[in-house]
């Protein structure tokens, strides 16, 4: 079968992991390669020189494509995209951040360049600035996101009538029903997050794997979206965010309860009371952590299982 996402990246599957902070290092990335599907080193939560060992660790864990994702609003990017190129990474997704200042660096260094989007607008941008493909995320993804809460079943239909490019459909996509849905809505491929925080293979601390396990729709939020908005669990961080909104507290107040290194305290340390906690809508649904292959390999049999499902479905 031909299509667009494996055709470009050169992969079996069109499946990929999200690059998530202190959750994507070079296990789960090369596990999911391995499987067929797109690996993803989350370079956010890494010093440069975290970075190439995660990046040197993750060329000899597999022969197949792999890809760093380069969040932009986090320091040290200019020594990240150096040793990106230095290491010869096959393929760059960037984000949060303007996809000008680094697309045609990194693809005249024969780097395929791929942007996360989370509305139509940027999604035009991106592929004026001459990406590869684009990742339009929805609402419901975890950790950062956009500002207009526009859902996946909403976004995916207007970025596909709106570019021409390859299109990759992520948040609330934690099944394969859910990846045929948005390959029917237009995608050529889907990203997928908190399914994978809860692989085996993900550098998330134990404690959080387990309450992604436990989390129950509802038990997410986007919040502030005057720092950069980003969707947690409610957790005691969260309800200390909450009473500043109620105290009508300033930009200020958020930045002084946000504090520092927040993300690294609850995924990587697994403080489930004051660390941050990025999960998607989709954690309701997961109830068991895997090896990565094999949630690869659940996703391809769901998505079989559905589109024959599709075929009983009343004709109109
Ligand atoms: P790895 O190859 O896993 O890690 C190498 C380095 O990268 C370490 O300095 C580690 O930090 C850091 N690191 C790992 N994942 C990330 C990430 N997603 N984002 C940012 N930095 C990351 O080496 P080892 O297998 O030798 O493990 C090194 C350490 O990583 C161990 O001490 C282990 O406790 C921890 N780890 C924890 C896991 C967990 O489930 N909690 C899973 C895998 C590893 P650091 O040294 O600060 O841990
Ligand atoms: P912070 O800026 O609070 O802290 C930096 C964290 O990243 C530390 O855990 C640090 O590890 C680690 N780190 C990895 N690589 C580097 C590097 N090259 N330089 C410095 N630190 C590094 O991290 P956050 O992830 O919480 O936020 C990242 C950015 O996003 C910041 O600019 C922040 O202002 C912004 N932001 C974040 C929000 C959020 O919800 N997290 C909300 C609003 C804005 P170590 O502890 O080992 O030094």
């Amino acid at each position: 079968m031909s299509n667009r996402i494996c055709d470009l990246f050169g992969i079996q599957y069109p499946i990929i992991q999200a690059g998530m902070i202190w959750c994507s290092g070079w296990k789960l990335a090369a596990a999911v390669s391995n499987a067929g599907g797109l690996g993803i080193i989350g370079s956010g939560s890494m010093y440069p020189e975290v970075l190439r060992e995660h990046i040197q660790k993750c060329k000899k864990a597999t022969q197949k494509p792999f890809a760093v994702n380069v969040p932009m609003l986090y320091p040290d990017i200019d020594k990240h995209i150096a040793i990106i190129i230095e290491e010869k990474v096959p393929i760059v997704f960037t984000s949060a951040g303007n996809p000008k200042t680094f697309t045609n660096h990194l693809k005249s260094h024969g780097i395929k360049v791929v942007h996360v989007v989370s509305s139509v607008k940027f999604a035009l941008k991106a592929q004026e600035a001459g990406v590869d493909a684009v990742v339009a995320e929805g609402f419901e993804a975890g950790g950062h996101n956009g500002r207009d809460e526009t859902t996946t079943l909403c976004l995916i239909p207007m970025v596909k009538k709106a570019l021409h490019i390859p299109l990759i459909a992520a948040g609330g996509i934690g099944t394969g029903s859910a990846m045929l849905a948005a390959m029917v809505l237009g995608a050529d491929a889907v990203q997928v997050g908190s399914r994978f925080v809860a692989s085996e293979e993900s550098s998330a601390h134990a404690k959080f794997k387990q309450t992604v396990l436990t989390a129950k729709e509802g038990d997410t939020m986007l919040t502030l979206k005057e720092l950069a908005p980003v969707r947690l669990i409610k957790n005691k961080f969260f309800h200390d965010v909450q009473a500043v909104y109620q105290q009508c507290g300033t930009v200020e107040d958020l930045k002084t309860v946000l504090g520092r290194a927040r993300a690294k305290r609850g995924m990587f340390e697994g403080d489930l009371e004051e660390g941050e906690l990025e999960i998607g809508q989709v954690s309701g649904l997961i109830d068991t952590i895997l090896p990565a292959a094999q949630i690869v390999a659940a996703l391809r049999q769901e998505f079989e299982q559905a589109k024959k499902d599709v075929l009983a479905l009343p004709t109109l």
